[in-house]
């Protein structure tokens, strides 16, 4: 008897999320081999010793005994009312829990609200580069991501000109990535108006990720854009993955502010598909109120001598001294976006160069191309290493590409 293949759907078809693909495979099986891969291609704070504060843990373990009960498909009240109070002190006045909705992390949430939103073929104006899983969940229901150049010439900030080119009669929602994973860019307000200025006036939603909103550098300025949006619906999503460096234990949030009368049949759309999943993860929304309430300390570790500044400031100092690298310095989010400059290194490709840094360096990094960037200059790496080890991945870069840049010498005088 012959087995028949089991295909999969091929709403999978263009779906990608270069992250967890290949290179980490590769890098998993090394680990295997007895390796010691560092790996800088994920911005998980717990595998790098930073721990989520303890009054969270503490907030968890004090309310463990009761949940063990599926709570309200929205979540938890006390944990959605804590993301309303922070809305409102945000400026966002009309924020209320009815339109909080809690999930197992962002990631859920951008993946149901595009689910609720979109028909096939309908356009979401998504960044380039983005953060994967924006692009990912409007190509996974069918719609089509339409991407907006962000430009590293104007420190990675959209243009509004550019943005409104490319709405079409299709287009329902506008992205944006605040601060910004993967460039480290924080938006100014001159942009942000413009941005939600547009989404009115062509009635996008304004689906904005901030998930990266305690985590800013120097003088950046963090401007929520839902304190900008009145009249048409703004979604903004966070959670405990990042700034409360919680990630392992899934919570995420969406809530909606702004013109909310127009978008009725869609929030109750989305009441529906949560009620599908019956409710997120109990025991880590017990963690919110204490998480968002009261003295932040994330801010330690962004400020001078706090270990994510010191560790920016290592990779500044870093790629000073290279003679390959480039870098738009990050002004917020865990990441670094390096660029090689091809004039440095003719044929630098971002693919192959990641591929060899694990294989002879021992160091996983994202190739740029992994954020539906079309061109091959750049790579992404995690702020998240203390910065004595950061310097020691940047002897290895820096050998690397000293060794391709005589090859390529050596190429081109053959
Ligand atoms: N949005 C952005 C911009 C991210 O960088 C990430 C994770 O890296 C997520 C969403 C997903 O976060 P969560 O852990 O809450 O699912």
């Amino acid at each position: 008897m012959s087995i028949l293949e089991i295909s999969p759907s091929h709403v999978l078809d263009n779906v990608r999320y270069e992250i967890r693909g290949p290179l980490a495979a590769r890098a998993y099986q090394l680990e295997h081999e007895g390796f010691d891969i560092v790996k800088l291609n994920i911005g998980n704070p717990g595998a790098f010793g930073f721990r989520m504060p303890e009054t969270m843990r503490r907030a968890m373990i004090e309310n463990l005994p009761g949940a063990d009960a599926y709570c309200h498909q929205k979540g938890v009240f006390p944990a959605r009312e804590a993301v309303v109070m922070q809305q409102q002190d945000r400026g966002v006045l009309d924020a209320d829990a009815e339109h909080v909705f809690m999930g197992n992390g962002v990631s859920e949430m951008i993946l149901m609200t595009m689910r609720a939103l979109i028909n096939p073929g309908d356009e979401v104006l998504v960044p380039a580069p983005d953060y994967p899983l924006w692009t990912a969940s409007v190509v996974l229901h069918g719609g089509k991501a339409v991407h907006y150049r962000c430009d590293p010439q104007r420190a990675w900030q959209p243009n509004a000109a550019d943005i409104e080119a490319r709405i079409t009669n299709r287009t329902r929602a506008i992205v944006i990535i605040n601060p910004n994973n993967p460039t480290g860019a924080v938006y100014d307000r001159e942009t942000l108006t413009a941005i939600a200025g547009l989404a009115e006036r062509y009635k996008l939603v304004v689906l904005a990720d901030e998930i990266y909103d305690g985590l800013t550098y120097e003088d950046a300025a963090y401007i929520p854009m839902a304190s900008l949006v009145r009249g048409t619906l703004c979604a903004t999503y966070s959670g405990l993955s990042k700034v409360y460096r919680a990630c392992g234990m899934r919570v995420g949030w969406v809530s909606f502010s702004g013109e909310r009368d127009h978008a009725r049949k869609y929030i109750e759309a989305l009441d529906l598909l949560v009620s599908l999943r019956l409710c997120a993860n109990v025991p880590g929304q017990w963690a919110v109120q204490t998480a968002l309430g009261g003295y932040q300390s994330i801010r330690d570790l962004c400020a001078p001598g706090g270990r994510l500044y010191e560790t920016r400031q290592a990779v500044l100092d870093c790629v000073a001294r290279s003679a390959y690298l480039e870098l738009v310095a990050p002004r917020g989010a865990l990441y670094a976006f390096l660029r090689v400059d091809p004039e440095r290194l003719p044929g630098f490709d971002d693919e192959a160069f990641a591929m060899q840094l694990l294989e002879r360096k021992h160091v996983l990094v994202c190739p740029g191309r992994s954020f539906n960037l079309d061109v091959p200059d750049y790579f992404r790496i995690t702020l998240l290493p203390e910065a004595k080890q950061m310097r020691e991945v940047f002897t290895r870069i820096d050998e690397l590409l000293d060794d391709m840049a005589a090859a390529a010498a050596a190429g081109a005088g053959g």
